[in-house]
């Protein structure tokens, strides 16, 4: 039994039933349709692996993840491109940080190129940059047709999808777990929990005290407008602050032809508040008296403080844009619509960098699953089912 229709929940179904074709696989989503949160609201980028700590999760499953997520696109007639990305140093203050994640990017092997600016002209003629990264292999996809796909194959192979149906409740016993949902009672001999946003929630129901809680951040974007698509080729990345590798705004070239331009990341006052006026007291609440927000707030308020202002000011946002396309203007671009990445924070404040999958019982709970997990799923899913496994055989 899987709690969860995003990517992740979609893809450990699909790896399941490859290697238990005679189990039963039951996935409940609570909402009408599946990929309706984190899955569905991103930048459909294919990460190529080069930004993550060699030997963490993220980096092995990033690569092995990837090249799994081509060979199904492949198979199944899923439109993707290697178009390839360019990671710019604006300056020399970004030059050694530059240089790091191309050891990083070699320590994983990611096929880069460290360039200068007439290869990066080349590439990317109207992006700034005095030295760049070049990954030819970095690539876009549609992952919600990615999870139609996934979810279109489980079904035919015996699972059912239940949509509309929230997990309230989970009993764990001993030879049995009993889910409760909103659509009733589900009995399993063990519970996958990919609940994205609500992860932690749903590992507390299973009597587990969760290592961190989510906080929900919502990243906002804008869109360039037709005629000033061609800015932008691919994609084109910041050097990132190791202190915060997922802020910086950047340029998505999207597999439809739009070209997506952010995000910033503001705390959002529900976990699925993509706009600025969605707020659940229950998930601020919980937010603002959580002592690991209060910590991470206290620590990096002035950042905090910048992300919030480029959500007010579309000036703002613009400055930060034309850093890396210095032609940019304010009529280029439309509102566009925004993400919530569900980021887990540990209580000191930390922010938990790498995938948490850990079983507890008879529930495995998917405890962190942030960028590049939709590139990763197939691997996410392949490395639940080992754990599941050691039940089965
Ligand atoms: C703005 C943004 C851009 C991103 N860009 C990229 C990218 O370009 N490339 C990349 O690889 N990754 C990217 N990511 C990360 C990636 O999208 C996520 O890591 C991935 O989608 C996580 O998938 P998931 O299945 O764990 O979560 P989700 O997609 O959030 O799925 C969780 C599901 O669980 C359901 N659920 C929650 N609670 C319950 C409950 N109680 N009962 C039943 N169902 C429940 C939800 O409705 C939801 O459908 C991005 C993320 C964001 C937010």
């Amino acid at each position: 039994m899987i709690a969860g229709g995003g990517i992740v929940g979609l893809a450990t179904a699909s790896r399941f039933l490859e290697r238990f074709p005679d189990r039963r696989v039951v996935v409940l989503e609570k909402e009408g349709e599946v990929a309706a949160h984190q899955t569905g609201h991103n930048s459909g980028v294919l990460h190529s692996g080069i930004y993550y700590k060699p030997g963490s999760l993220k980096a092995r499953n990033c690569r092995a993840g990837k090249l799994a997520m081509e060979t199904f696109c492949d198979e199944h007639g899923i439109p993707f491109e290697r178009c390839g990305k360019v990671i710019v140093a604006i300056d020399e203050s970004e030059l050694s940080a530059l240089g790091r994640i191309y050891e990083r990017g070699q320590a994983n092997g990611v096929e880069c190129e460290l360039i200068g600016p007439e290869r990066l002209a080349e590439l990317e003629p109207h992006a700034a940059g005095i030295r760049a990264i070049h990954v030819p292999e970095s690539g876009i996809v549609d992952y919600r047709e990615v999870c139609r796909t996934l979810a279109e194959l489980i079904t035919l192979r015996g699972a059912e999808i239940r949509l509309s149906s929230r997990v309230i409740g989970v009993r764990q016993q001993a030879d049995e777990v009993v889910v409760e949902s909103t659509t009733g009672d589900v009995i399993a001999d063990m519970l996958v929990n990919c609940t994205g946003l609500h992860c932690d929630r749903v590992t507390r129901m299973g009597g587990v005290k969760p290592e961190a809680k989510i906080v929900p951040f919502r990243g906002e974007y804008f869109e360039l407008k037709p005629e000033a698509r061609s800015l932008c080729r691919n994609l084109i990345y910041p050097t990132p602050d190791p202190k915060f590798p997922f802020l910086g705004v950047h340029f998505t070239r999207m597999i439809d032809g739009g070209v997506e331009c952010g995000p910033n990341a503001v705390l959002a006052f529900a976990r699925e508040g993509y706009r600025k006026r969605d707020i659940n007291l229950r998930d601020l609440c919980e937010s603002l008296t959580y002592v690991g927000f209060l910590r991470m707030a206290a620590r990096h308020w002035r950042t905090g403080m910048g992300e919030m202002w480029r959500s007010f000011s579309k000036r703002a946002f613009v400055k930060a844009l034309s850093r890396l396309l210095p032609e940019i203007r304010s009529e280029h671009l439309d509102a566009a619509p925004a993400g919530v990445r569900a980021q887990a924070l540990s209580t000191d404040g930390r922010l938990v960098d790498d995938f948490l999958i850990q079983a507890h019982g008879r529930v495995v709970n998917v405890g962190n699953a942030p960028s590049p997990a939709a590139t990763a799923s197939l691997n996410i899913g392949r490395l639940v089912v080992d754990v599941l496994a050691e039940r089965y055989e």
